[in-house]
């Protein structure tokens, strides 16, 4: 009997394990663009045409290689909104014995798959270079799950920049040449950028009619959406980006939103490039002296360790991971996450290139809106919300451990031993941000004192209680503690001032 193979619309690989379980002669390929899924969160506009473009292409190309595919477009008069009611509509059209799915990288989805009144064949997703059995035997009995550990375990698996059991220039981790402050000028000149052509044409098209309340903008729209395209912005990145990948990749530029970053998270994690074939391309150049070590360790490090790593952490902590909320924070974010005017310089170039690109790079991601969101006080729920929305690349199983563990310390400390916060020092430090700010990083108080130096101080200050024992935090305490007292206090009521104006909705 006829079964249904489900691919999802972030499953675009020849080698999906359902693919590969099934039986073109006897099966039907199933993929839907549904509204539930466009519109749990309000994806941006560029996300959504992204992968409706990408699906559409990904169909026609397996329907080349002689599979059977029922593909419903959003827009389909009996499209029934949501993927396991699209199963079932085709489960009865073509009295299937049951669907063969790939795991979703989304505990929601993958709980509604299995609530079906089907019988689900449910096959782990093997994408990944680590598997859930590799990870869990690694993490067991660790008392701290620290990512460098488990990267070199990953350099040994893949191979990558080995010498014998050796690391290939003595050392696994180069990270200290990578802090590199923002040069003046950016030679890498940028991403591919690709026409739409007439699928992606007409996928905008509908994306406008139908999203454009989301935030964000769709046009121009100049993403790659299939595997031939992936491939070649990977190449062009290759050759003009990863040489300076290394150096500059904490440092930001306020007219430079991609600075040497490679922009094939979208891609990678559609499924459109395969994880272990871009890190061997990247340490090829390296082979060919085309690009320096540090920056192929740093990017290779990216991928098989902090990818394989957070996505080993969301799989072993389960959906409550979503929920967690260690620091009990509650305060609602501020609109200016979706565009609403603000003062701060750093805040609103990353929104604005947000909103623009439906990208940031990880430094604004995590030490500006990340960074602020922690140190507001911002409810972790609604963060996850916004990060999940706005990003090209995002999806449950990559954006959860890096807002909830990585950048809000809303796990207690399974990803971060300590949080990441800072003061406008460090923005001031590793960008040309603060120079046309209307606040003054240089002032720690008064009308014009930056927001992360006033509320740096309240953050370690409402969490003492939690933080002091911090071997990596004992420093900043006893400065706090050598301040004159009248001055702790003038920053602690300051802070407390900004965040009551920032959750009564006024400009901050
Ligand atoms: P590059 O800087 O060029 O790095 C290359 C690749 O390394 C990335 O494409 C990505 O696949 C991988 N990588 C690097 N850092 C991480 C990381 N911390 N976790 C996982 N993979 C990593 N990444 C996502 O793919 N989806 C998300 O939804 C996402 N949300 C994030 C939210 C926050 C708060 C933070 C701090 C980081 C988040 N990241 C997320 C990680 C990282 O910021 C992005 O992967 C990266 O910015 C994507 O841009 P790029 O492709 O230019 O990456
Ligand atoms: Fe951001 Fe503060 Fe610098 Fe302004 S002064 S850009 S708010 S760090």
């Amino acid at each position: 009997m006829t079964r249904l193979v489900l691919v999802l619309g972030d499953q675009l690989s020849d080698g999906m394990a359902a693919l590969k379980a099934a039986d073109p002669d006897r099966d039907v390929v199933i993929m839907a663009e549904v509204a539930e899924e466009a519109g749990h969160v309000p994806h941006h506009p560029k996300k959504i045409a992204f992968l409706f473009a990408a699906m559409r292409k990904f169909a026609a190309r397996l329907q080349d290689a002689g599979w059977r595919v029922d593909y419903t477009r959003l827009d389909d008069p009996d499209n029934s909104g949501s993927i396991p009611a699209e199963l079932l509509r085709r489960s009865a059209h073509h009295k299937a014995s049951g669907v063969i799915a790939t795991e979703p990288g989304d505990w929601r989805l993958r709980a509604a798959l299995e609530d079906m009144p089907l019988k689900l064949h449910m096959l782990r997703d093997d994408r990944f270079i680590a598997t859930a059995t590799e990870f869990e035997a690694w993490a067991k009995d660790r008392k701290q799950l620290r990512m460098e550990y488990f990267y070199r375990e990953m350099r040994r698996k893949t191979g990558l920049l080995m010498e014998g059991d050796q690391p290939a220039g003595g050392q696994w981790n180069y990270d200290h040449d990578n802090r590199k402050p923002a040069p003046d000028a950016i030679t890498f000149d940028g991403p591919l950028r690709f026409e739409p052509d007439a699928i992606t044409s007409e996928v905008l098209d509908l994306v406008e009619a139908r999203f454009s309340n989301h935030f964000g903008q769709l046009r121009p729209f100049w993403f790659g959406t299939d595997r031939d395209q992936a491939l070649q912005h990977l190449e062009h990145w290759i050759a003009g980006g990863l040489p300076g990948f290394g150096d500059y990749q904490d440092a930001m530029l306020a007219d430079q939103p991609f600075m040497y970053h490679a922009l094939i998270g979208l891609y990678l994690n559609a499924g459109l490039l395969d994880p272990l074939e871009v890190c061997q391309r990247a340490e090829a150049a390296w082979k060919a002296g085309q690009a320096p070590l540090n920056a192929v360790e740093g990017f290779i490090r990216q991928i098989i360790g902090w990818r394989e790593y957070v996505r080993g952490i969301w799989y072993r902590e389960g959906p409550d991971y979503m929920t967690r909320n260690a620091l009990g924070h509650t305060n609602d974010l501020p609109d200016l996450y979706w565009g609403a005017p603000t003062d701060m310089r750093c805040m609103e170039r990353a929104v604005t290139q947000t909103a623009e690109n439906a990208y940031a790079h990880h430094i604004q991601r995590l030490m500006v809106t990340g960074n602020f969101a922690l140190l507001a006080g911002i409810d972790p729920a609604q963060v996850q919300d916004w990060y999940l929305a706005v990003y090209a690349d995002a999806y449950e199983w990559v954006e959860a451990p890096n807002v909830v563990g990585m950048s809000l310390f809303a796990d207690g400390g399974i990803i971060a031993s300590k949080p990441y916060v800072s003061s406008g020092n460090y923005i001031d430090k590793m960008s040309d941000y603060c120079g046309s700010c209307a606040y003054r990083v240089k002032d720690k108080t008064g009308p014009r004192a930056c927001p992360f130096n006033l509320l740096y101080w309240h953050f370690l200050i409402r969490h003492r209680e939690r933080f002091r024992s911090n071997p990596r935090m004992g420093q900043m305490y006893a400065t706090w503690d050598r301040m004159a007292e009248d001055r702790r206090a003038t920053v602690l009521a300051e802070a407390d001032a900004f965040l009551a104006r920032m959750q009564a909705a006024k400009r901050i």
